[in-house]
């Protein structure tokens, strides 16, 4: 028997839905984009509204949507598609803050629909090999660097800077993304230092210090100002042997032999994801890398450094 594809609403036509969500859901015969919603941008050849509600007012037999906008701008959106009866994907982080998620979760149980929270960096190749390989050994050390030019990466994009944009926990999330996935024990912020460009309201750098339920040290700097090579490197210390993840996750390096070296594929994992959760009628939603950025916030030091001009 053939399945239907689920039709799917994309919100917020900027860099990540056109780099990775379009081209990955007409890659994916389970789905078909029927609809967009963006105040500025359309896609050629599809139905494009300037709001969310005007789209889930226009008759498309929608299933889904999926948000691609930027964090500060989902929840009232988030709460419309979920009212509609619609499965909902957001795209990392999840939300502005950790309540909205709560009244999220709420609303999609209340709805029967599916609520997938994703966090991409989980899906890179090496990712599922790392937690694997870790499960059985206890860290004794692990150093997250993720280091990049926001120059490069985020040119124009103004919501970063601005309250709820994260600044540099931006990539960052990222990164705690993996490790709250892969390392075997919770772990919490013990202390940490935020450097805030003097014209900017978020962080361009941090110095985090996490421990472990163990005290294993968890040390990550997050860095906006890396030119040259990037660096998206952690690296997990054992009494049996270190691990790299390095390249964001797509290279997996274990006692210095290469175990795992693939091309990145994460968006396809995520939809792959979604489908099967709308199927099962499940949700996934872990706001735990979001709550370790939230711990930051609230227990960083914070000083200011030099302005910023992009
Ligand atoms: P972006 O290039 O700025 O695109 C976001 C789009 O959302 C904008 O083009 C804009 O289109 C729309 N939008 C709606 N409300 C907005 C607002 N208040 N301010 C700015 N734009 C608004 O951002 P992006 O890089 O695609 O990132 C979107 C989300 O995906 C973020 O949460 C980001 O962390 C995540 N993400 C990005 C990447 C990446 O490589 N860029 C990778 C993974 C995840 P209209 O003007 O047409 O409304």
């Amino acid at each position: 028997m053939t399945l239907s594809p689920i039709r799917i609403g994309l919100v917020g036509i900027g860099k990540i839905a056109r780099d990775q969500h379009i081209p990955v859901l007409n890659a994916n015969p389970a789905f078909e984009i029927v609809a967009t919603a963006s105040r500025n941008a359309k896609v050629d050849g599809l139905p494009g509204y300037v709001s969310v509600e005007e789209m889930l007012a226009g008759a498309h037999d929608l299933d889904a949507v999926s948000l691609c906008t930027p964090p500060q701008d989902r929840f009232g959106a988030a709460c419309a598609v979920l009212a509609a009866g619609h499965h909902l994907l957001l795209e990392k982080p999840p939300g502005a803050t950790l309540s909205e998620m709560e009244i999220l979760i709420t609303l999609a149980k209340r709805a029967g629909v599916t609520l997938f929270a994703t966090w991409h960096s989980r899906f890179a190749p090496g990712v599922a090999a790392a937690k694997a390989w870790l499960a059985d050994r206890a860290p004794t050390r692990v150093q997250i660097d993720w280091r990049e030019d926001v120059r490069q990466w985020h040119p124009g994009q103004e919501w970063i800077w601005e309250p709820g944009g994260l600044g540099v926990f931006d990539p960052g999330v990222n990164a705690l993304s993996i490790a709250t996935s892969i390392l075997p024990k919770p772990f919490y912020l013990r202390s940490g230092t935020l450097s805030y460009p003097a014209n900017r309201a978020a962080p361009i750098t941090a110095a985090l210090n996490f421990v472990d339920m163990d005290e294993v040290p968890i040390e990550a700097t997050f860095d906006w100002l890396q030119t040259g090579e990037q660096t998206w490197n952690i690296r997990v210390e054992t009494a049996e042997g270190d691990l790299l993840l390095s390249k964001g996750g797509s290279v997996l390096t274990i006692d210095g032999q290469t175990v795992i070296d693939q091309p990145e594929q994460e968006y396809a994992g995520i939809y792959q994801r979604f489908a099967q959760l709308i199927g099962e009628g499940g949700s996934e939603v872990d706001v735990s890398p979001l709550r370790h950025v939230a711990d930051a916030f609230l227990r960083g030091e914070r000083v200011a450094v030099a302005p910023f001009e992009s």
